[in-house]
């Protein structure tokens, strides 16, 4: 598996897979188990899950998924900014290790940004690392105000990542974010990486795609792997999606390929605040 370096050394899996909506449902268990079963049999050891997900269900779910090789996942999870201070971010990361039935998480992020101060957040952060309880941590949706106030607090030059909505429908995060953060060498978790299967239905991708007898979601998954510094974590329930997304990083674009979807989908001319979903 290709991996991408975070600031603090550790490595990352340059793809992973996402778990938004797992967790909901007791008839779907058994397909999101199997489903990221076979992905960590594929060697997509990446996990991306939240506290949010399915109210701690989605963490559950990954326990089943990996309880017998933890070792070998790299698991990302996430506070709710109205958990973050001081206190609450610390009995949260617990509430999720206990679910995850594990005693640390290669990476916690923030949600996205409440009310909380950041510094009580980072704070949190650095004890929660000093513990051993994670690995590293970082933010999500962020834009480049609330990464400058980030990483000038204490404990903000640690800031691991900053997971955002990035996919070809959704590329306002190339004007300042992303460059931002490369200077940085920070990387970005591009979120919604098919745009929740809304993008499967443009026709340049479909054209693309079939050229190279792949499917559209390949195409913008692979669109995205070819950027620098950036990991993606598609969200699969379904064993045959897991493994056309696997086959994402063996899957080469052109350069005709690349221009096809620069035309398709233009890169910004001007800074867009950042979406999120
Ligand atoms: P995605 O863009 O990953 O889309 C998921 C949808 O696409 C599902 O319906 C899935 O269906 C379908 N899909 C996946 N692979 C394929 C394929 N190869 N062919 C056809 N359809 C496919 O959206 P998400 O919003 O789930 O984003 C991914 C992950 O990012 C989330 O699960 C979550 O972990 C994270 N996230 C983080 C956010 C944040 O605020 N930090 C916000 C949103 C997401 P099926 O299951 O049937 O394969």
């Amino acid at each position: 598996m290709r991996t991408i370096r975070l600031p603090s050394g550790q490595s990352i899996p340059a793809l992973g897979m996402g778990t938004w909506r797992m967790g909901e449902s007791a008839t779907q268990r058994p397909n999101e188990i199997a489903a990221l079963q076979h992905g960590l049999n594929l060697g997509i050891t990446l996990i991306d899950t939240a506290e949010m997900y399915g109210e701690g269900g989605a963490e559950t779910v990954i326990a089943e998924a990996i309880a017998d090789r933890r070792s070998s996942a790299f698991l990302v999870s996430k506070v709710y900014p109205h958990n973050a201070s001081r206190q609450d971010a610390i009995a949260a990361c617990e509430r999720s290790l206990r679910r995850l039935k594990t005693n640390y998480l290669d990476l916690y992020l923030l949600h996205w940004r409440g009310s909380v101060p950041l510094s009580e957040t980072l704070e949190a952060f650095q004890t929660l690392k000093q513990a051993g309880k994670i690995r590293d941590y970082g933010v999500s949706n962020f834009d480049v105000a609330d990464m400058k106030q980030a990483i000038a607090s204490p404990g903000g030059e640690a800031i691991a990542t900053n997971q955002v909505l990035y996919n070809l429908m959704r590329r306002g995060v190339e004007w300042d974010l992303l460059p931002w953060c490369r200077q940085r060498s920070i990387p970005i978790m591009a979120y919604s990486p098919v745009e929740q299967g809304r993008l499967l239905q443009h026709r340049t991708l479909q054209t693309i795609a079939q050229q190279k007898n792949v499917t559209p979601a390949q195409i913008a998954i692979a669109w995205l792997l070819h950027q620098e510094n950036v990991i993606v974590i598609p969200k699969s329930s379904s064993i045959a999606h897991v493994e056309e997304n696997r086959a994402t990083l063996d899957l080469k674009l052109t350069p005709e390929d690349l221009q096809a979807l620069d035309a398709a989908f233009p890169a910004p001319t001007k800074r867009v605040s950042l979406e999120m979903l």
